[in-house]
């Protein structure tokens, strides 16, 4: 790399004119060479600075973060902020109906078909951009405010059968989501605490534990009938999700780590469900 002739040198290729997104130290592994549909070409280049992993930092009830993805909001938070899927992505979703359908309606293999296909795929590498951009900041500013972050696994096998485009979409985005929360977890010394996925998280009410089995997708908000707190659906979930990842932290406990997690009420053992706890740590 030569940052300031802004100059790449491969092999078998010579010298190529590069945009740098950022000058780095530290002894060069390998570079991978990509292009995306829409012509542009990429190179990525891992490299060993010799920095070490920091030690995940120990978390409380108070440093933990519980978050509930969803359809209706983005995500939901256990502090009871809401982030709503931004409202580019919705303009863009409609951007992508209108040019697929372009698309569909040229001859096959004509130059026009042609054009109309880079356009779309255009639009879907400016989606991919907007949610990305959308997914990078959300999940640094997550895992820089807590000192551990608590999700609910993904049902992969029940999102790959849809084929709603707004639905995949989101699908996407939540896998990306907990991707980057995990490495950047790592990289900062935060722990991300993953728990199964099983129903009664948005069932359960997160004062009493009450189980409301008759409660329907459609109910967005609910009122306990044992202790009568009004809950909001996804936030309770968020509660939930976090006091059942800390909860398994103290069954099970994680060797040679010391954690100062504080009790968290426990639930009436009839009532809690199938769980597991996978903690992501560094190495
Ligand atoms: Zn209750």
């Amino acid at each position: 790399m030569d940052f300031e002739r802004n100059r790449i040198k491969l092999p078998k290729l010579g010298e190529i004119k590069t945009v740098f997104h950022r000058v780095f130290a530290g002894k060069m592994k390998y570079a991978t060479v990509s292009v995306t549909s829409t012509g542009k070409w990429f190179v990525s280049i891992l490299v060993d600075d010799g920095a070490a992993t920091p030690e995940p930092a120990p978390f409380t009830l108070d440093t933990t973060l519980g978050i509930d993805v969803g359809l209706t909001d983005f995500a939901t938070l256990s502090t009871g902020e809401k982030i709503e899927n931004p409202r580019y992505l919705n303009n863009s979703l409609q951007c992508l109906n209108v040019l697929q359908r372009q698309v569909s309606r040229k001859k096959k293999g004509s130059k026009n078909r042609q054009k109309a296909i880079q356009r779309l795929a255009l639009c879907h590498e400016k989606v991919a951009n907007q949610r990305n951009d959308f997914l990078h900041n959300l999940s640094f500013r997550v895992v820089s405010e807590n000192q551990a972050i608590a999700v609910e696994s993904l049902n992969v096998t029940g999102m790959q059968k849809n084929h709603c485009l707004a639905r995949s979409i989101s699908d996407a985005s939540w896998s990306a989501f907990f991707t980057m929360l995990e490495y950047k977890c790592q990289r900062y010394g935060k722990t991300l605490l993953k728990i199964g996925q099983f129903d009664p998280s948005s069932k359960i009410c997160s004062k009493c534990g009450y189980l409301k089995q008759d409660l329907a997708l459609a109910d967005r908000e609910w009122v306990c009938p044992d202790c009568g707190t009004h809950h909001d659906r996804d936030i309770n979930a968020a509660i939930n999700i976090k006091k059942f990842a800390l909860q398994e932290q103290n069954l099970v406990g994680i060797a040679g780590a010391e954690r100062t997690v504080e009790p968290v009420d426990s639930l009436p053992m009839g009532r809690r469900m199938k769980q597991e706890a996978a903690p992501f740590r560094a190495g």
